[in-house]
Parts: C-alpha cells; structure tokens; sequence
C-alpha cells in the first residue's frame, strides 16, 4: 500500500487557539477533515513552539521579510517594541525538524503571518498593510524545498500533491 504524504498545518487553522490575540484560525475545508482521518496531518504553531506566551503582542518583520531574517538583515519587532527576532527563528526552525522528521514536502500555513505567510505579510508597521514575502517558518520551509500553500489556496495543495504522489509511484 502506498504511504500517503503527511502535510504540515499551521495549528491556529486545525482550531488551536495560539494566535497573538489568543484565538484560533479554524479553517473548516473538507480536504483537511479528511487528512485528519487519515492521520496525515501534522501540526505546529512556530511561534508558541519558540516559546512565546498567548496572548502575545502581534509581530510585524521590519526591513524585509522572512528570507532577510534568516539572512541577519530584517528584524521581528513586536508592536511593543520588543526583538523578537530570535524567537520566530527558532519557532522556523522548530517546524524544519519535524519537515524533516516526517519527510514532509508540503504545507499549509495561515497567510499574512509573520510566521506562517506564504506569499503576503504585513508591512512592519503594524497598520495592516499587506506587502508580498514570506514569514520567517514559511520561508525557511520554502528555501528546503516545501511548497507552501495558505488557507485560501487548499485547492491548490491537493493538486499539487497528487503530482507529489505520482512522483513517488515514479520512484517506486
Ligand atoms: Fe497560527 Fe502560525 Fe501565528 Fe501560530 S505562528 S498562531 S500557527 S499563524
């Protein structure tokens, strides 16, 4: 029987409620009801995973975006002025472990987080602007080879995995 693909989920979208504000990002899409029930998902929520309490003072990147942070160029700054730079690298980090431990190559993270964004994130200064990049765990997922979707894009992941399946029947 072929091994079917874990695909790592922000938590905040399974319905934990780990977000800045303490609440959840519940997504209620059919595709990951049924991944629940065959056991294939995997969760985390990078920034508790660093250690960050909830509620927490919502983060913005300054200078950059996910990419610059791990290169040492853009910083994670909270609304209260503190770095939080450290911490969302090691939150990053932190899901990059378990990428590699379940031999993940896909996931679905909550868009606009400075986190967990895919595509968009919010400019640094902390007035709702969106501007393209990545959060810090999308992109270190993205630079080791994980194609990132976020909520609104689920349709897109399964697509995508079934190309990621049949290239494991090719290997086969
Ligand atoms: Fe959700 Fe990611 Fe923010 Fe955690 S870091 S609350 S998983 S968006």
């Amino acid at each position: 029987m072929k091994a079917m693909e874990k695909i790592l989920i922000s938590g905040c979208l399974l319905g934990q409620e780990v977000r800045y504000h303490g609440k959840d990002a519940l997504c209620d899409h059919h595709a990951i009801f049924q991944w629940k029930n065959e056991n294939r998902i995997i969760s985390i929520c990078p920034e508790v995973s660093a250690g960050l309490p909830v509620p927490r003072p919502s983060c913005e990147i300054v200078g950059g975006d996910g990419h610059d942070v791990l290169r040492g160029v853009a910083k994670v700054i909270s609304i209260s002025k503190i770095d939080r730079t450290d911490a969302f690298i090691l939150g990053a980090n932190n899901a990059l472990s378990l990428i590699k431990k379940h031999k993940i190559r896909i996931a679905i993270l909550k868009r606009y987080s400075p986190s967990c964004g895919n595509n968009n994130i919010y400019d640094g200064s902390h007035s709702g602007k969106i501007i393209k990049g990545s959060g810090t765990t999308a992109a270190l997922l993205q630079e080791n080879d994980v194609k990132v979707f976020n909520e609104f894009e689920i349709e897109d992941a399964i697509e995508y995995l079934k190309t990621v399946d049949l290239q494991k029947v090719k290997i086969i």
